[in-house]
């Protein structure tokens, strides 16, 4: 057996970065940046009003108020051709370009208009409501560097500069591949032995969930023939693969002798120290070096497997920094027995923010890596390792599946 972290490190030592593509920006958000981004335009461009008043000149306001002469209105997208002189005043409105002569804007709030004019009831500084020119950014400003995520604000700050597309590392294109002489696709008849094929409707589902784009391989047949053709075809179109069965040790498990094949030295079939999920199969193939995960076939497994092996190394191939899902301490409100084996055990989990602003596990789902519906409410995988106790009261590495489901913490 292999330890998991041994496991995991083989994997990621072998995982290269996908090259730059330059994407429009709408279909960036959540992809890695490649290039820096310098802003070309300063952001405001022109100083303009924050607020609904009157632009007018500091000095000209007074302890006790002083009455100005409003001499033109001046709304957002319009500039005012009036300089406004001592005494005088310009109607604003939020986001309009401040008038010539003006240095400063006094709320509608604040001031009382009265006929064509407007009494300013208090002192103003210079640059008072003014939103000045490069506040935001200013030209030459470095926006995003290599590395950086692109949000749906960043989104908003490219639009900002008129840029329509950027350099990034590509969404990988990931197949999925099902393997089993068993299994029936979709909603067809069941025949004597057989069973539905839910790891790729699964998979496809979690490579999205990830943000990747998911490429649906159908099924192989368990020869090593079938399995090669899907995957010779499957590693020049996709970004990474991943197989579900014939990776454990019966007679007809060929999926990890047909990854040994085509990886050759960057292939290693493995028996992980976890529980469940221990048979993995990993190859590197072709010149793209497009990674390769071989993933048992028992569905909760399969699951388990892409956790810990598959999800981050995508994320390692889409040039993510951060590769791990949010991983954090809960206090166990049930125990978590686990037998005394050399294996770390993985427990899917429910999760909730107790009274005293500490994460608990509330309920722990029934194992068994062949029972999917079991865990299928859970939103949080325990991590319990060899030799701990997992008692009731005693705390606990939980992987969070599911961020939303956590909510206000108390
Ligand atoms: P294997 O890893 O191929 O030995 O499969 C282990 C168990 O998982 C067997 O009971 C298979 O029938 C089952 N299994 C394999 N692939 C799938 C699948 N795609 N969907 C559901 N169950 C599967
Ligand atoms: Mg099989």
């Amino acid at each position: 057996m292999i330890e998991l972290s041994d496991a995991q490190a083989f994997v990621h030592s072998r995982i290269s970065v996908l090259e730059p593509e330059e994407y429009a920006v709408a279909r960036a958000p959540g992809c890695v940046i490649a290039a820096t981004v310098r802003a070309q335009e300063a952001v405001p461009g022109f100083a303009n009003s924050s607020m609904d008043g009157f632009a007018l000149r500091a000095r000209d306001t007074v302890e006790g108020g002083v009455r100005l002469r409003v001499v033109d209105s001046v709304r957002a997208g319009e500039v005012s051709s009036v300089v406004v002189g001592a005494g005088q005043a310009v109607r604003i409105m939020t986001g309009a370009a401040l008038p010539e002569g003006a240095d400063c804007v006094c709320m509608i709030e604040e001031a009382t208009v009265e006929g064509s004019d407007v009494v300013i009831a208090r002192t103003l500084t210079p640059g008072a409501y003014v939103r000045g020119v490069g506040e935001d950014t200013e030209v030459g400003q470095v926006l995003f560097s290599p590395g950086d995520v692109l949000s749906a604000a960043g989104v908003g700050v490219l639009a900002g500069q008129g840029v329509t597309s950027v350099a990034v590392h590509p969404r990988a294109r990931v197949g999925v591949l099902s393997t089993g002489h068993e299994l029936v696709t979709g909603a067809g008849p069941l025949g004597p032995g057989q069973i539905r094929d839910l790891n790729r409707p699964m998979l496809l589902a979690l490579v999205r969930e990830a943000g990747f784009v998911a490429v649906d391989l159908d099924v192989a047949d368990d020869t090593p023939e079938d399995i090669t053709r899907a995957l010779r075809g499957a590693i020049t179109a996709c970004d990474a693969v991943i197989t579900t069965g014939g990776v454990s040790v019966g007679d007809v498990d060929f999926v990890k002798t047909v990854l040994a094949e085509l990886g050759g030295e960057d292939a290693r079939w493995m028996q992980v120290a976890i529980k469940p999920a221990k048979p993995f199969a990993f190859a590197v193939v072709g010149p793209r070096r497009v990674p390769v995960f071989g993933l048992p076939g028992n569905p909760v497994s399969t699951r388990v497997s892409f956790e810990l092996f598959v999800r981050p190394a995508l994320r390692a191939r889409a040039g993510h920094r951060v590769l791990e899902r949010p991983t954090l301490d809960a206090i166990l409100d049930v125990a978590l027995e686990r037998p005394a084996d050399d294996k770390i055990h993985l427990v899917h989990v429910r999760v909730a923010w107790g009274d005293d602003g500490a994460l608990h596990v509330t309920d722990a789902m029934r194992r068994g890596s062949h029972l999917l519906h079991a865990v299928a409410a859970a939103n949080a995988l325990a991590v319990v390792p060899t030799g701990a106790r997992a008692h009731a009261g005693e705390r606990v590495r939980v992987i969070v599946l599911d961020t939303d489901s956590l909510g206000v913490a108390p």
